[in-house]
């Protein structure tokens, strides 16, 4: 909130946004608590510029998500196994019911859960539940379906939190995303802007540590209420290092230090070893 635009940056054609963001400025942030702290104990006040609302941002991340679609659709790579699509489909179904530990509005949200076809280890949630698996996740990691519930469980929670919106809002604070504040404020074609903010704030912008670790903590939760071994989040871990040689892919590398995020893991899924039992039962 101590931003201030340098005066060398405010040309002539820009006056009108920046006139914008100081109005935004004025206007403020809210700092928000997205979700309840569950089991596990999750609280952090979040600051979320007024300027990208949840509405905004989920209306961006459904455009992005639809495009996302098409493009594998026209690639030939979106939900190419049927059986693999379906086994991802069904634990996304069993994870959706226990968000709402979280969130009571999350189970209502528009989920959708696909699987692209890509050599790229990874998956994603993107603002308002809208799911991507990648195909080499599940292939070269040969994942069970308890580990592939702590990927998605840990993506999940990414939404529940807000995290995108969180850092949406910072990247706004820090007037990186002028083009876009003219867009969210009325002043240019908003809704390919907000597609393009949530695509980056899903594929680009990373999750700060801190973000990381609430992800851990509410996905072994969510994965133990819907009956999965919370414990196989460590061993998906574990597996994602030995598929990258030498260190850690590029989108792995902004994840907390592993060993520091292991003994997490392990602490936070024997805390909630009984729901697991529980969902079991
Ligand atoms: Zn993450």
């Amino acid at each position: 909130m101590r931003q201030k635009l340098p005066q060398a940056a405010v040309s002539s054609w820009r006056r009108i946004p920046a006139l914008l963001f100081g109005l935004v400025l004025a206007v403020g942030c809210a700092s928000v608590q997205t979700t309840e702290s569950g089991t596990v104990g999750v609280e952090r006040k979040q600051t979320m510029s007024a300027l990208v609302s949840e509405e905004d941002i989920n209306k961006g991340a459904a455009q992005a998500y639809t495009q996302v679609l098409d493009d594998a659709r026209r690639k030939g790579t979106l939900d190419s196994n049927p059986a693999e699509a379906q086994r991802v489909r069904t634990i996304a179904t069993r994870l959706i019911p226990s968000t709402g530990v979280f969130r009571p509005d999350a189970p209502g949200w528009k989920w959708e859960t696909h699987v692209i076809a890509s050599n790229e280890v990874n998956a994603w949630c993107m603002p308002g539940g809208k799911i991507a698996v990648y195909t080499a996740l599940i292939e070269k990691l040969k994942l069970t379906d308890d580990e592939l519930a702590a990927v998605m469980g840990h993506e999940i929670a990414h939404a529940l939190r807000e995290h995108g919106r969180e850092r949406a809002s910072s990247a706004v604070n820090q007037s990186i995303a002028l083009g876009v504040i003219g867009a969210a404020t009325g002043a240019g074609q908003g809704t390919m802007d907000l597609a393009q903010l949530a695509l980056e704030v899903t594929l680009n912008l990373p999750n700060s540590r801190e973000q990381e670790i609430e992800a851990d903590r509410i996905g072994v939760e969510l994965a133990a209420r819907a009956g999965y071994n919370p414990h196989a989040a460590v061993t998906l871990w574990q597996k994602m290092e030995q598929v990258s040689e030498g260190g850690p892919p590029a989108w792995l590398s902004t994840h907390p230090a592993r060993e520091a995020r292991q003994r997490d893991l392990e602490v936070y899924a024997e805390k909630v070893m009984p729901l697991y039992a529980q969902a079991r039962r």
